[in-house]
């Protein structure tokens, strides 16, 4: 399984950047987690849009969803701009939210299917198993296993144990890290870097991604700042590109 970071700005993107968007590849299948806003444009350096077979949605928060528009346009222009075949794709989302599942079709460009936390899913040669989070709307963070590895992505979450025991077992944790230490994240259901690093030191991954970043201060001192709280830990930042074979 290949992970690459194409956006991961909290709430809206800096200039030439995307907010939170993870392209998931094995044996040339390509799944895209979450589409927030400038994410349409950055993904264009790391494969064709032609190519995505899948998009899995978090939650309908703008900074997760803000460029679906861009992705339906796209499929509806490409049966004229390209002769090639169009493959199709699938949008998953939770129905939770009903009209925020429902935008995600447009005049049947699309596919949608709907997840749900007691219901693992096979999507391609993945198996997604879904589990709800901390966050003021409905938000799930998600499993992602192949035959050979595992990643756990948080999603938008305050602290859980509930989660960190999910987590256990993956290879890689992408956790968000809206806050610095001392921060009060939990009230607007979101991490601090200590609390990331918290979480992954009780998942015992070998490997945090800090994402979700904010747009203020040193990311560098998120890094720290979590790295305290899992020495065994191999912590990093996200940033566009940031790429790994799991
Ligand atoms: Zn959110
Ligand atoms: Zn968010």
């Amino acid at each position: 399984m290949k992970v690459t970071v194409i956006g991961y700005w909290h709430a809206f993107p800096e200039a030439g950047e995307a907010a939170s968007g993870y392209l998931i590849e094995e044996n040339g299948f390509q799944v895209l987690l979450d589409c927030g806003s400038g994410v349409i444009a950055q993904l264009q350096h790391y494969c064709k849009l032609g190519d995505i077979d899948a998009v899995v949605i978090s939650h309908y928060h703008n900074d997760h969803i803000g460029d679906i528009g861009a992705l339906h346009y796209f499929r509806l222009l490409q049966p004229v701009i390209s002769e090639e075949p169009q493959q199709p794709i699938t949008i998953y989302g939770h129905k939770e939210d009903p009209d925020g599942f429902e935008n995600l079709s447009f005049q049947g460009t699309i596919t949608t299917e709907p997840y749900a936390a007691d219901k693992p899913l096979n999507i391609g040669p993945f198996t997604f198993t879904f589990y709800k989070t901390t966050h003021p709307v409905p938000c799930y963070a998600m499993k992602i296993q192949s035959e050979q590895s595992a990643l756990f992505f948080t999603a938008d979450t305050g602290f859980s144990t509930e989660l960190a025991h999910a987590a256990s077992g993956a290879d890689l944790m992408i956790a968000e890290s809206t806050a610095y230490k001392g921060e009060d994240g939990a009230s607007f259901g979101h991490m601090t870097s200590e609390e990331a690093g918290q979480m992954a030191g009780l998942a015992n991954v070998p490997h945090l991604l800090l994402t979700h970043l904010p747009h203020f201060g040193d990311h560098d001192q998120l890094v720290t700042e979590a790295q305290n709280e899992c020495p065994d830990t191999k912590v990093e930042k996200a940033a566009g590109g940031w790429s790994k074979i799991l």
